[in-house]
């Protein structure tokens, strides 16, 4: 089926969509991204994608070119005319067609680019892997240090997952100074005694949304978290382990480096969160 996709304020068939081969984008990595899930239809944390969408762009001094309720309609306007009802939004915008290649920053009234597409993935409230739970390995984490920006340079984080499968695995978890900063894709946690920890943001991670979601019903629902960084062998011996991110909401870990995490399968904590992440964010779905 062709996608209709959005591109600079157009809705066109994904095969009719371009961008020029001068964007910003394409030969700088100068450009920002955000995905969001689709539930039942619905937009899941719309809101908070789209203010770190605005905080991403305001750390590269790149101007944004479509205001929220604007952005939040062209959203619904694809889940609409592609039938999503579980999927994908990706959005990305960069800082437009200079030119020619230049690395400073083109003029202030070149305009970025913008834009969008679905992705169709029926079942993801309800994925397999959830069940079983993922296997991961660690690498060292070679990104450069302004993680907190959402930018499309994600050579490293291809080259990781790239690595895992090399080891069997699913994804890696990066080690800066001998502590995890977070999975490829995903914000990392361990749970220990009861107690839920995950590494204290910083420019070190990416502000995960689904984790702000995911810590903030953890603590209403009376179970302790402790923001701060941890070690590989802390979450080798650690109770359970899982991930978060928009795209796999909660994702229990069961192994790391070959070496299983608590019980080797998906932990009552991991559990509990999924369900009541995908419960309360469907309630509150725009
Ligand atoms: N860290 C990194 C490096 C990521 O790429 C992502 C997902 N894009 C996350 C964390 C999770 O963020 P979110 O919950 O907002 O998807």
């Amino acid at each position: 089926m062709t996608r209709t996709v959005y591109v600079n304020g157009k809705y066109l068939p994904e095969n009719e969509a371009t961008v020029s081969i001068f964007d910003r984008g394409f030969l700088f990595a100068d450009g920002v991204y955000e995905v969001t899930s689709v539930l039942d239809g619905k937009l899941i944390d719309f809101d908070g994608h789209a203010r770190r969408l605005a905080r991403s762009m305001g750390e590269l001094g790149m101007r944004n070119p479509i205001a929220t309720e604007d952005l939040l309609e062209v959203h619904r306007e694809l889940v609409r005319a592609n039938g999503i009802v579980e999927g994908l939004i990706y959005l990305q915008i960069t800082r437009g067609a200079a030119a020619d290649r230049d690395f400073a920053y083109p003029s202030e009234d070149t305009p970025p680019t913008i834009v969008l597409f679905t992705q169709n993935k029926p079942g993801i409230a309800d994925s397999p892997m959830a069940k079983t739970g993922i296997k991961v390995i660690s690498i060292e984490d070679q990104r450069w240090a302004r993680r907190d920006i959402k930018t499309v340079q994600l050579l490293y984080p291809s080259m990781g997952k790239m690595m895992a499968k090399a080891a069997g695995c699913d994804d890696a978890w990066m080690v800066e100074d001998g502590a995890v900063t977070e999975g490829t894709s995903n914000n990392a946690y361990i749970v220990k005694g009861g107690k839920i920890i995950t590494r204290h943001l910083s420019d070190d991670i990416l502000h995960g949304i689904t984790r702000a979601a995911v810590l903030r019903f953890a603590r209403e629902a009376q179970m302790e978290v402790e923001e701060r960084a941890f070690t590989v062998a802390e979450a080798q011996d650690s109770d359970e382990a899982f991930f978060t991110s928009a795209s796999a909401f909660v994702m229990p870990v069961v192994e790391l480096d070959g070496a299983a995490i608590g019980t080797g399968a998906p932990g009552p904590v991991a559990i509990r969160l999924r369900e009541i992440y995908l419960d309360e964010s469907r309630k509150v779905a725009i």
